[in-house]
């Protein structure tokens, strides 16, 4: 039966259950796959040029391992989702499809969109059949002892252990559908002008050699992840939000591991269950879709409206050194390590008192691994408005946090190289009296003053 396979953030050809099916079942040449490539669509949502860098690398390499299965890649461009999902339905019925089948996702529009696929698929004849990709069970899987939806990680995370058992094997590489070049891979994967360079692995082959290399370092995971400093962390997080490899394969990985009960083996599989965890309260909570608080605590808080301050935050320019080496890393590579994910995030919202959701808008828009779930949540966890969040009195102090986690300051020298001629302790936090002529700003606040501003402002409310 011909099958279109339709590919969104699951870029690869191993366990992608959607297309094993769709070849188990077809003969040669039945099977077509389809990308919306809808660049105005992903602007709305602020994901900005270097998700798309991503989608454009994972997709050329996805291109010519489907058409060594006998698959072509087909790219339908289009304004927005809805828009795209016509001509989808249009291109399927033109080609004879007779079925479309896709992974599941949960945003609030990816759902709207979905919806329509179906609807209008169904019109038209074509069957559908949508699989559990995102995350490892369907969200009614996983409910308390009350049936309602998990609201605080530990114990979501005990029945999660729980149930591993239980869960779906990662699907089988699908059988070539035809042998040779009988489809060349297509050429019209846009090139996309994002400016920064990219440490992280994006396609399918590099994202599963980077998991190689990681599992023979994966013991010293649980000390080494809180070092910026060190490469001590697995940085599949791109690929994990493009799809080039899957949250299976990750686990699979980790819990046939050798040394599988090792803390640091098991700190990375909870790692990956706090990201499973935010896409299911995305799921039992859309409104998250619309920047809702997860806990509307602080609707009321008197966020500051200085744009400048925003803006030196953006640019790495606060005179907070790990600060501004977090917000540096962040713009030339697309990524930042996540210990310094939270001393930026909470900088921004609890000492220069900015909404989260600038801040959210602004890694989504900077983000090579930009996973609206993931984001949210972490933002709404230094905010303290989500689940499990930080308590509001919580408030990173950037400079012992630096004294911590870069102890010999090799993550700000590599970031702020104005400040690197400075020793480890002058680095945290040089006197003011020199920066100058470093040519390095002052600081936008003072800590301790800003500290007890957003504390008294947090009482009142
Ligand atoms: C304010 C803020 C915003 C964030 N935005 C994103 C985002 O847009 N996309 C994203 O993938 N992660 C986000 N994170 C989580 C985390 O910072 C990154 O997943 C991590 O830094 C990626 O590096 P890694 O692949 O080396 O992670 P590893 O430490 O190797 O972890 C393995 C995988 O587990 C998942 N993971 C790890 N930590 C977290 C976490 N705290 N929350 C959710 N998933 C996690 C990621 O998929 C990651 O690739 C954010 C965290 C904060 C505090």
């Amino acid at each position: 039966m011909t099958h279109l396979v339709w590919f969104r953030n699951d870029c690869r050809v191993s366990d992608h259950q959607a297309l094993y099916e769709a070849c188990a079942n077809a003969g040669p040449g039945e099977v077509e796959a389809l990308f919306l490539w809808t660049p105005q669509q992903w602007e709305r949502h602020d994901y900005g040029l270097a998700r798309q860098y991503s989608w454009s690398q994972a997709l050329k390499e996805l291109a010519q391992s489907l058409a060594e299965l006998g698959v072509r890649l087909t790219l339908l461009e289009a304004d927005s989702w809805p828009e795209g999902v016509r001509a989808m339905i249009d291109w399927a019925q033109h080609h004879g499809m007779k079925k479309l089948s896709f992974h599941r996702e949960f945003g609030w529009d990816e759902v709207q969109r979905d919806r329509l696929a179906i609807e209008l698929a169904h019109k038209t004849g074509l069957k559908t059949r949508v699989h559990e990709d995102r995350i490892l069970w369907e969200p009614q899987q996983l409910l308390t002892g009350q049936n309602e939806m998990y609201r605080v990680f530990t114990p979501y995370k005990k029945r999660w252990l729980n149930q591993w058992h239980a869960s779906p094997l990662p699907a089988p590489l699908p059988v070539p559908r035809a042998i040779g070049d009988a489809y060349k891979p297509i050429a019209n994967i846009p090139e996309v002008n994002w400016s920064g360079t990219s440490e992280l692995p994006l396609t399918e082959s590099a994202a599963h050699e980077q998991l190689a290399r990681f599992s023979e370092q994966i013991s010293g995971y649980q000390s080494n992840r809180d070092l910026p400093g060190m490469e001590g962390t697995s940085r599949l997080s791109a690929a994990l939000a493009n799809g080039a490899i899957s949250l299976k394969q990750c686990l699979h990985q980790a819990f046939s591991h050798p040394r599988a009960n090792d803390k640091g083996v098991q700190t990375w599989i909870s790692e990956l269950i706090w990201r499973d965890f935010y896409h299911y309260l995305l799921y039992w909570r859309p409104d998250l879709a619309k920047h809702e608080p997860f806990y509307p605590r602080w609707d009321a808080f008197p966020w500051s409206r200085d744009q400048e301050a925003l803006e030196r935050w953006q640019q790495g320019m606060t005179g907070v050194p790990i600060v501004d080496a977090g917000m540096r890393q962040l713009k030339a590579t697309g990524w930042m390590h996540n210990r310094v994910r939270m001393v930026v995030a909470m900088y921004l919202v609890k000492l220069l008192q900015q909404d989260w959701r600038a801040g959210e808008r602004w890694f989504a828009q900077q983000l090579l691994d930009i996973d609206f779930a993931s984001n949210n949540g972490g933002w709404q966890w230094c905010a303290s408005t989500g689940v499990d969040a930080a308590p509001y009195f919580r408030i990173f102090n950037p400079y012992t946090q630096a004294e911590r986690f870069d102890p010999q300051g090799d993550y700000v020298r590599r970031w702020v190289p104005e400040l690197s001629s400075l020793d480890a302790k002058t680095l945290r936090q040089p006197p003011v009296k020199t920066l100058k002529h470093l040519g390095y700003p002052a600081p936008l606040v003072d800590y301790k003053q800003a500290r007890e501003n957003t504390l008294a402002a947090f009482k009142q409310l």
